[in-house]
């Protein structure tokens, strides 16, 4: 749908300019071309299928409230149990009546968002990376691009809209990575299953998932830079494949894998019309490292605000995407005693006892936000 009045008389070639058609980026592309504003996405991947850096779980809040209530029925599988193994692979099944998560055929969903930003009239341009931007009058001179009222750095946890617009960068990550088994399938697929251990995934988990076309087996640690230590991931499988129903003998597909941001958001998220959203600014759950949810939500956000703002005069689309990041203060909190008191006994001992139980269904089932 496109309407008239943003465009005519600004001088711009673009009331925004975003980059990256991840999450984030698309829903701020379709949040602000719903209500008529010129978009510009810039993705420097030619296929947004390609190269995947996430495992797409979706979660429940995401799949009904958001626009990915319309993704295509065959690109998501529903997981509706968490299975959660302490290091001695004693386990527990989790669940939250109704509740639930997709798993999804990521690589069909990306190019289905890059479809349905195309469908809403933005101007989408695979292959074609972001590289520097001077600031003009009242906006932006993008490379590659042109002159936009607005830029919003939607690339990712190690984002370069904002080294070079003086924005605030992510510092803090766990790494992820995962394999990919096309084709396979677990001996319990519809539940998602989680591993706790030390020793193969300090400060977070390894899970194994089934999706629409396979299934999906991974972990994430903390990353130190100055330590940096190769994830042991063979060394994982071989120990939890068989408690987590992976089928022997396979070989791996793609892999997946990229960095977390875990330390909340970014200083500086916004000013002088460039703003920040999804992992580029850090906008993710220091706890799950579930992000595609708040990137989602962020985004849309920033879209309306930055059309409320040309088009209604609304107030400064900065101000409103720095009040929208969630802070998570608790998880924070949760993070940092996660990675100075990670030990492995507490959860052999512990994992069948309420106050355990109730802790880990607080983690993956409450709300997302806090
Ligand atoms: C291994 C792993 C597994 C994960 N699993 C989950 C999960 O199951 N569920 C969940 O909720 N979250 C998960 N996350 C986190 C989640 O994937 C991210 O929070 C989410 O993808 C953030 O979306 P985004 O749009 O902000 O950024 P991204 O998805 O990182 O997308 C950034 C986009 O910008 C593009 N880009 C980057 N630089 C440039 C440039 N210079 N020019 C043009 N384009 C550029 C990239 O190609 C990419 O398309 C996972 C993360 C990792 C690393």
């Amino acid at each position: 749908m496109q309407v008239n009045s943003a465009k005519e008389g600004s001088g711009f070639d673009f009331d925004v300019v975003i980059v990256g058609a991840s999450f984030a980026g698309t829903a701020c592309a379709i949040a602000a071309a719903q209500r008529g504003l010129r978009v510009c996405v810039l993705e420097r991947k030619r296929d947004p299928g390609d190269k995947l850096r996430t495992t797409g779980i979706i979660v429940k809040e995401a799949a009904e409230h958001t626009l990915l209530h319309r993704l295509p029925a065959h690109m998501t599988r529903r997981i509706e149990a968490v299975h959660l193994y302490a290091p001695s692979l004693k386990q527990v099944a989790l669940a939250a009546p109704g509740y639930y998560f997709l798993g999804t055929d990521t690589p069909a969903v990306m190019r289905w968002l890059a479809e349905t930003m195309r469908a809403h009239g933005v101007d989408l341009r695979l292959g074609c990376a972001f590289t520097d931007a001077e600031r003009i009058a009242h906006g932006w001179q993008v490379h590659g691009a042109g002159t936009a009222r607005y830029l919003v750095g939607a690339d990712g946890a190690r984002s370069r809209v904002a080294r070079r617009c003086g924005l605030g960068e992510v510092r803090q990550f766990l790494y992820g990575i995962e394999y990919e088994f096309p084709g396979s399938r677990l001996a319990m697929p519809d539940a998602l299953h989680c591993f706790i251990s030390k020793r193969y995934a300090p400060g977070y988990i390894g899970w194994l998932a089934q999706n629409p076309t396979g299934v999906q087996a991974g972990l994430a640690l903390r990353h130190d830079p100055a330590n940096a230590r190769v994830p042991d991931i063979d060394g994982f499988l071989l120990r939890v494949g068989m408690a987590g129903g992976l089928p022997r003998h396979l070989s791996p597909g793609p892999t997946r894998a990229g960095l977390i941001p875990c330390s909340g958001p970014v200083s500086v998220l916004a000013r002088d019309r460039a703003i920040l959203t999804g992992d580029a600014a850090g906008i993710v759950s220091p706890v799950t490292a579930g992000g595609i949810h708040a990137a989602w939500d962020h985004g849309w956000t920033v879209g309306r605000a930055i059309a409320s703002h040309v088009r209604d005069n609304g107030p400064p689309p900065e101000l409103v995407a720095i009040d929208a990041a969630p802070r998570f203060r608790t998880k924070k909190a949760l993070r940092w005693a996660y990675d100075r008191l990670q030990f492995d006994w507490p959860f052999d001992l512990l994992l069948h006892s309420p106050p355990l139980r109730w802790a880990a269904e607080k983690v993956y089932f409450h709300k997302r936000r806090c």
